[in-house]
């Protein structure tokens, strides 16, 4: 990232363009464009709508957590009829139960066949919810569309789950999908993603609402000789190229199974600690981060608070509806056994500290966890 900023109208340039657009195709594994924006995830989240849909259209989104309800938010600010559907309910603590559990394809394909005259022209669901720790199957989102034969388009937002959780762009019939640079692609903030499909581009086509800086069509073009038609974000590029090689070198399947190693070791650190852990449902546990729910009358960002401060810890906080009931541990990208093993030292000796009851040590069980799942052999 620290090498000399080349000019990025130079033949030099053009190299660097080519590789990171193909190695970005490879981590979202699809064989359709990519485009890289130097923006924050939430600029992606614009650009897949703004180049979709046109003013008023209606799309069904699937409340998850705080990012499935900022997107839903960003959708009304830009004139969309925003529909919001969610698992009903309400936990003991005010939680609302679909801020526990991933994406319920049924409740999307049921409401799709009841649109007979179509007009939902798009379906929005949050891969990996970084407010909560639950990762949805993206898979059976485009099953309920197809099972309801209905046409329109999915827009999947994986800011959090790229590169740390399994993610089939083409084989799971996504239309757009949406990343960010700062979550498992380890890099600072900065860049963000939309992959698209053939039908994605087709609509884009036709789409109305004003787009300017973050319309395909031109970046489409210019791309395909390796450049930009505004000035891109060349060093975050660079640290991009060195990040797909780190990833693809190691090979993706074993990036995604060592995320899930640590996220079985955070869970079994939280089950020994006796604390409910945010996700409810096993088969969505995030391999990205967990959710450690705190007693109700205990403030979670008192707790964070004493970890950061008397352990130099920093953890993320609940957000929205869920403030102040939990914190989240994350456990992804340029992380490795011993920091996580850190990260859990000084939860639980700040769990401890701030008066929290726990049953047995986290540290101890996550540490006999990884000596009898070590990770899988280096093939060098
Ligand atoms: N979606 C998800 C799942 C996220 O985790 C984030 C940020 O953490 C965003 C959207 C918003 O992205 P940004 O803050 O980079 O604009």
């Amino acid at each position: 990232m620290s090498l000399p900023t080349i000019d990025h109208r130079g033949p030099e340039f053009a190299y660097l363009g080519r590789k990171v657009l193909a190695d970005m195709g490879r981590i979202f594994q699809t064989v359709h464009p990519v485009m890289i924006y130097p923006a924050s995830g939430t600029g992606a989240w614009e650009a897949a709508l703004v180049n979709t849909m046109s003013p008023g259209d209606h799309v069904l989104m699937y409340e998850t957590g705080h990012f499935a309800f900022l997107w839903t938010r960003l959708a009304k600010a830009l004139g969309l009829n925003a529909e919001v559907i969610a698992m009903p309910g309400t936990e003991a603590n005010g939680t609302p139960t679909s801020w526990r559990h991933g994406v319920q394809a049924d409740l999307i394909e049921a409401r799709l066949r009841e649109d007979t005259a179509h007009i939902i022209r798009a379906v929005c669901v949050v891969h990996n919810e970084t407010s909560t720790g639950v990762t949805s199957d993206i898979a059976a989102v485009r099953r309920a569309i197809d099972a309801a034969k209905h046409p329109a388009l999915l827009l999947v937002d994986t800011i959090s789950g790229l590169a740390g959780a399994d993610y089939q762009h083409d084989a799971w019939g996504v239309d757009v999908s949406i990343s960010g640079s700062q979550k498992g692609l380890m890099l600072p903030p900065g860049l963000s993603f939309n992959a698209l499909s053939p039908k994605a581009i087709e609509a884009s086509k036709q789409s109305t609402l004003p787009k300017a800086f973050w319309g395909w069509q031109e970046i489409i073009e210019m791309n395909k000789g390796g450049y930009w038609p505004t000035t891109p974000a060349t060093n975050l590029l660079y640290a991009l190229s060195e990040a797909c090689d780190m990833l693809l070198g190691e090979g993706l399947p074993a990036v995604f199974a060592r995320h899930k190693r640590w996220s079985e070791a955070a869970k079994t650190a939280v089950n020994a600690w006796g604390l409910p852990i945010q996700c409810a449902d096993v088969n969505a546990f995030s391999p990205i981060l967990t959710g450690v729910v705190v007693p109700d009358e205990i403030d979670a960002d008192q707790v964070r608070r004493v970890i950061y401060e008397r352990f130099n810890c920093s953890l993320g906080t609940g957000l929205g509806k869920i403030k102040g009931r939990m914190f989240r541990i994350g456990h992804l990208g340029d992380c490795n056994d011993l920091t996580l093993i850190a990260a859990i030292a000084g939860c639980e000796m700040g769990l401890r500290v701030s008066g929290v009851n726990l049953q047995s040590s986290g540290v101890g069980a996550a540490m006999d966890f990884m000596q009898k799942n070590p990770i899988p052999a280096l093939s060098i």
